[in-house]
């Protein structure tokens, strides 16, 4: 345990939980940044204030240490677009081979931004759940990219950030064993009830994982690595 202060870039789903739970257990303080970048469904950013308002009642070593939320606009991305997140096209597979639910960059948004506000609130230890082991061939996720943009931060603010990312060696059963080890049964029961993962943003359809479409790829990696968890 350090007595710094963390922001964690949380979007609601089941990484960046697993991740606030992790900076949570850690850090003496901790705040929270997401972002509103047009996506199709909110259903992401109605998840955080559920999960937010869970980890304060439920666990009270955690609620004393959680601190403010931010929501910071991103509305270029969705001005870009060409995406399926925040166009209205059905989730394929695209010819450079990732699927077009890939926003160029969308990382290196969210750091900039995220570090930017760090930056004034004189925080200077990041921590995001991206994920190289277990995840759709994003780039802009893997340790590399994270080195590079540590270093762009680093030098353009002319300060030392370090960019934590827990799960960036995890694959989704992995992720799943580890929130459980941070929060017990109780943050797996919060993971599955207020975490969403699904594309689609489906809130109808309750599994065994949580809510979700069950066909999306995003659903597809939970299943499994949740199936995975339970019976290895
Ligand atoms: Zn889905």
């Amino acid at each position: 345990m350090t007595a710094k202060k963390a922001i964690v870039l949380f979007s609601g789903g089941q990484d960046s939980t697993t991740c606030l739970a992790w900076a949570l257990s850690r850090f003496g303080r901790v705040e929270t940044v997401g972002f509103d970048y047009g996506q199709r469904n909110g259903a992401e950013l109605a998840a955080r204030q559920r999960i937010l308002s869970r980890m304060r009642s439920e666990f009270s070593d955690w609620a004393k240490r959680l601190g403010s939320d931010h929501l910071l606009s991103l509305e270029v991305l969705k001005q870009i677009g060409g995406n399926a997140l925040t166009d209205n096209v059905k989730i394929a597979m695209s010819e450079s081979g990732l699927p077009n639910t890939f926003v160029p960059g969308r990382n290196i948004f969210f750091l900039t931004a995220a570090a930017a506000l760090a930056y004034r609130r004189e925080c200077r230890d990041l921590v995001g759940g991206m994920c190289e082991a277990d995840y759709s061939g994003y780039p802009d996720c893997r340790a590399d990219t994270m080195e590079a943009v540590t270093h762009a931060l680093n030098l353009g603010m002319d300060t030392h950030f370090t960019i934590h990312t827990p799960l960036m060696k995890l694959d989704k059963a992995a992720t799943w064993a580890f929130a459980e080890q941070l929060g017990g049964k109780a943050l797996i029961d919060l993971i599955v009830e207020e975490t969403v993962s699904c594309y689609e943003g489906d809130r109808e359809h309750r599994r065994a994982w949580g809510y979700g479409c069950g066909k999306c790829p995003a659903c597809n990696l939970r299943a499994r690595g949740y199936e995975r968890y339970v019976s290895p």
